[in-house]
């Protein structure tokens, strides 16, 4: 091969990072200055001219959907495909390592893998068995005490707990977690990356395989490892290896999770001799979005310092568009984006990013009704819907019984009559012979040892399971799925629901065998059951089987899960104060300046355009919130920025929050419109920022300057205009 092809596209700085010799090597650079790029064919050339196998080479990236961009990279470099190379996100390598040596850490062959609801799930009755209020006792704290300990390497025995009460109780909580998913075969996602650790510091002939086989270790996003990854990565480094990583200190932006930004110091110091190349030429943005991204992120202190510039043109300005509220804002984007696809562009290559998981409920329900398609990565996915999280349970359990999250999950699921006293008194018995809830069920029903109906009511529970176990042994993945749907009850139950939502669901479960069927067992998990490979790749790969690959959609995520990538269009949604920086980012120091990165990260996925959109007033929780533009906007130069403007001139109805927010069709018309000032006899003067009815029964909010928002009827409320 000529392997000036590997050279070629790059420039001089790029390309002494690639043909550099065996060493360790740092690559510093802000955003769309091609670290990626550059690692990718880095890989590349490590095998084309320095002659290593496919499976020397480790390479670590943030996501899966970033993972498999990789790999199709190196493979259209190379042209040929490449399996037994090992890249994949930190949790799918350790999980690998995991399978190949699970005798080694104390792990029954079929262990499964714990995603962070059934986490939560897990803790909640574990505090209830303990005794302890979940006042006191949050089981979100509890959650981020564990994984929080678990990415620092400590065991409960480990933390200095220094006499505190609080502390010793959180200590003594995380064993008893602990134990429960020792004794279930669970593994959490934290635990995944300790185990995989743990594994290497107790069999020193096991790491020294590993790092005589990985001679090449690179890591994408390092500024976003944690420690215990780190000091992963820090085991695998022996004699013969070198490792690379990519990274960009103004692009951590997961400090709230326990990634450490030091790691990069870190590197430095550990890795004597390592290389620091630093690229500042950005291929991706226009120049204006680069310079209002650069603008924003010089408000940040302590940062390493790195200068970006551009050959590109200045390109159009970023547009700021301001909603009355979340529904005009998502009708906006969605009106933007059809003019994007009458210019003849793909809807692909157009991406909305959020700061929370719950804006994209607005923003879909918009799309639904202009039947525009879009695909969601990361946060409400497919795999962790409650009808799916159902069937999934039962397929676990006939994979592995011993599994209590998912015993607790489908034993009353659909109800037969296994009451809350039954279960705990099921959950006492388990925590004192330290069995499982399966094992624990099974004794108590020979034993006698709970009411007949109780009892007669477990015992058909358990005979379904170790029949569908018996009868669906020998069947195809997708029968298996589809037999434990209809067999345990969960088809029927959501076929007698009403409405649009339990339709949905029963559209979901028939998914959830076609997703079953469309399944292939990928190459590393070969020594799996199919079953179990598709459990471990439903709660690792969630998202990524929820909509037809291959349909031209928009790409929908929020900006965390957007690292890394990069799109011709982009609209960040939500930028306003309260929202983006969040509430929190007040409250706690240095959080701001990780909001700050956040927003860098956001605005430079954009390629060609970028719009910022906020809302004057949001519906969060059940209240309505009034916001102002975030001071991040402020923050960028206004000759980059051009504010969109549409309510002045159009009058446009707003649909009915009253009887169904939701509702598309309920548009109502009235002679006022959205941001007309009006003055009330009492309450003086106001903005009206919402109406709903019609009639005698329209009813308009108001928010008065003095008096905060109100709903008024219409035909009472002598309102006039001002
Ligand atoms: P991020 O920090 O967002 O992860 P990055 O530094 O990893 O960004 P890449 O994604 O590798 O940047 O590159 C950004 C874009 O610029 C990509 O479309 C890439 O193909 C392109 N690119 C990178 N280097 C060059 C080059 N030398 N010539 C032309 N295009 C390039
Ligand atoms: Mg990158």
């Amino acid at each position: 091969m000529d392997v000036s092809r590997l050279l070629d596209n790059l420039n001089d700085k790029q390309r002494s990072a690639v043909a550099a010799p065996a060493q360790d090597m740092l690559v510093l650079a802000g955003a769309g200055s091609g670290k990626t790029r550059v690692l990718v064919h880095r890989v590349a050339w490590l095998m084309e001219v320095e002659g290593l196998a496919p499976h020397n080479i480790l390479a670590v990236t943030f996501t899966n959907k970033a993972a498999k961009e990789m790999r199709g990279r190196v493979e259209e470099l190379m042209g040929r495909s490449l399996h037994s190379m090992w890249m994949g996100t930190f949790h799918g390598l350790a999980h690998r390592l995991l399978r190949a040596h699970y005798a080694d850490v104390n792990l029954p062959d079929s262990f499964q893998i714990l995603d962070s609801d059934d986490q939560y799930r897990l803790i909640r009755r574990i505090l209830k068995s303990m005794n302890l209020d979940e006042k006191h006792w949050a089981p979100k704290q509890v959650q981020w005490y564990i994984n929080g300990n678990k990415d620092e390497g400590l065991r409960p025995h480990q933390i200095d707990t220094r006499d505190d009460y609080t502390q010793k109780k959180m200590a003594e909580i995380y064993k008893v977690y602990q134990d429960t998913c020792d004794r279930s075969g669970l593994v959490d996602f934290a635990e995944l990356l300790l185990r995989a650790h743990e594994l290497w510091v107790n069999n020193p002939s096991i790491l020294a395989h590993y790092q005589r086989r990985f001679r090449a270790i690179l890591v994408d996003e390092f500024q976003d490892t944690n420690n215990i990854q780190y000091a992963w990565l820090r085991l695998l480094s022996g004699e013969g290896n070198n490792t690379m990583i990519v990274g960009d200190d103004d692009q951590s932006i997961y400090g709230w999770r326990g990634a450490n930004v030091e790691n990069i110091h870190n590197f430095l110091r550990d890795y004597v001799g390592a290389e620091t190349i630093r690229l500042e030429q950005n291929y991706r943005s226009t120049g204006v979005i680069l310079k209002a991204a650069n603008a924003v992120i010089d408000n940040n202190q302590g940062r390493l310092g790195k200068e970006l510039w551009t050959e590109q043109a200045e390109g159009e300005p970023i547009k700021v568009y301001a909603g009355f509220n979340e529904v005009d804002e998502a009708r906006f984007i969605i009106s933007k984006i059809k003019t994007w696809l009458e210019q003849g562009n793909a809807l692909q290559d157009c991406a909305i990013l959020y700061r929370n998981n719950a804006q994209s409920r607005i923003l879909e329900e918009a799309l639904l009704h202009e039947s525009i398609a879009y695909r969601i990565y990361g946060g409400m996915r497919f795999f962790e819907r409650q009808e799916i999280k159902d069937a999934l349970a039962y397929l676990r359990m006939m994979n592995h019984p011993l599994d209590d999250a998912a015993f607790e999950r489908v034993v009353n699921v659909p109800a037969r009559g296994i009451g809350e006293k039954t279960l705990a008194q099921i959950r006492e018995l388990a925590r004192e012979n330290q069995q499982s809830l399966w094992q624990t069920g099974m004794l108590m029903v020979a034993e006698k040892r709970l009411s007949s109906r109780a009892s007669n009511a477990l015992k058909s529970f358990i005979d379904m399971v170790l029949t569908l176990q018996e009868d669906l042994a020998e069947l195809g993945l997708e029968r298996q799925a589809d037999e434990a749907i209809k067999r345990s009850g969960l088809y029927a139950m959501y076929q007698a629901e009403k409405g649009e939502k339990a339709r949905a669901r029963i559209e979901n479960l028939e998914e959830l065998v076609t997703a079953c069927k469309q399944f292939v067992v990928p190459e590393e998990a070969e020594e799996m059951t199919p079953l179990a490979a598709f459990l471990a790749h439903a709660s690792l790969e969630a998202g990524e089987t929820q909509a037809d690959k291959h349909q031209d959609a928009v790409q929908m995520m929020t900006i965390h899960s957007a690292k890394g990538l990069e799109f011709p269009l982009v609209f960040i949604a939500g930028v306003e104060e309260g929202m983006f920086p969040s509430q929190m980012s007040n409250e706690e120091p240095g959080r701001l300046e990780e909001e700050r990165r956040l927003c860098y990260v956001g605005m430079t996925r954009a390629m060609e355009q970028l719009y910022l959109t906020w809302a004057e007033s949001r519906r969060l929780y059940g209240q309505d919130k009034f916001h102002t533009m975030s001071r991040f906007i402020k923050e960028m130069p206004s000759d980059c920025m051009e504010e969109v403007r549409l309510r002045t001139t159009v009058s446009r109805p707003v649909y009915n929050r009253f009887e169904n927010r939701t509702s598309h069709e309920a548009f109502v018309d009235s002679g006022m419109q959205l941001g007309q000032r009006v003055m009330h006899p009492k309450f003086q003067e106001g903005t009206v920022i919402n109406m709903e009815g019609q009639g005698e029964h329209a009813r308009i909010q108001v928010n008065f300057d003095d008096f905060g928002s109100k709903w008024l009827v219409m035909s009472y409320a002598r309102l006039t205009k001002v």
